[in-house]
Parts: structure tokens; C-alpha cells; sequence
């Protein structure tokens, strides 16, 4: 798997998705902010929706995209995804596997950004979803 480190833009995003996180978190609701960096340059983020029924929960990442698409973009260059708890600390939040076949769709040459906080790296999301189908 090729790692690659992050730029000051990818670290940036990391901050903004952190606080997209404190301003919108709520316990038990919604504690995954995800923010895209598109190839133009913009950042679109948003934060998951917990439900009483989990397979009708919506990921960060679903809804950042959604944000992308409704302002009219369909070329995300970069992702990240931090889980906040109620204390306010943070975890980098690797996309789900359903998120994965998602941003996959849009592009396969997406960056994903992994690790930890203290040592954050970016992948492919095609390398987190080897030998997609179709
Ligand atoms: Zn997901």
C-alpha cells in the first residue's frame, strides 16, 4: 500500500473537519464529521446521523458528499473523517465499507486520509477497496 504524507492543505482539512465536529456534535447523534477537499479546490463537510435503527444510520462522509453533489461537484480529491467523543477528543474515522464503494464510484483516485492524529497519512480509497467489482 502506498502511503503518502500530507500537505499543509490536507492538514488544514483536518482541522476544518474537527470543527465541524464540535459544532455539530451531539451525543449519541452525531459524533462523525467527514469533509471533502474537491480537485477545484473547495471543501464540503458534514456530520453523520445516528438513528434508532442502524441500517438507516447516514455516515459523515455520505453527507459531506451529499453537500458536495447539492452545490454541484462530483470530483472529490481528498477526504477525511474524525470521530469526536464527548470530551471533545478526537479520532481519525476510516470510512465504513459502504462509504468505501461510495467515494470509490465517484473516483477511484481519491485520497483517504488514515492513521492516527499524531502520524496521519493518506491511501487510495481504490487500496482500501481492492478488487471492486464493475
Ligand atoms: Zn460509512
Amino acid at each position: 500500500m502506498e502511503t503518502v504524507v500530507l500537505s499543509a492543505l490536507e492538514r488544514e482539512l483536518i482541522e476544518e473537519t474537527k470543527r465541524t465536529a464540535d459544532r455539530l456534535y451531539l451525543e449519541d447523534t452525531h459524533k462523525v464529521a467527514a469533509a471533502f477537499r474537491t480537485r477545484s479546490g473547495e471543501v464540503f463537510s458534514g456530520i453523520n446521523i445516528a438513528t434508532r435503527m442502524p441500517f438507516a444510520d447516514v455516515c459523515g462522509e455520505v453527507a459531506a458528499l451529499c453537500a458536495m453533489v447539492a452545490a454541484g461537484h462530483r470530483d472529490p480529491h481528498v477526504i477525511v473523517a474524525i470521530h469526536r467523543d464527548g470530551e471533545g477528543t478526537y479520532e481519525l474515522f476510516p470510512p465504513c465499507g459502504r462509504c468505501r464503494e461510495l467515494i470509490s464510484d465517484f473516483d477511484l483516485d481519491t485520497w483517504v486520509i488514515v492513521g492516527t492524529l499524531e502520524q496521519p497519512f493518506k491511501v487510495r480509497i481504490a487500496e482500501l477497496l481492492p478488487f471492486k467489482a464493475g
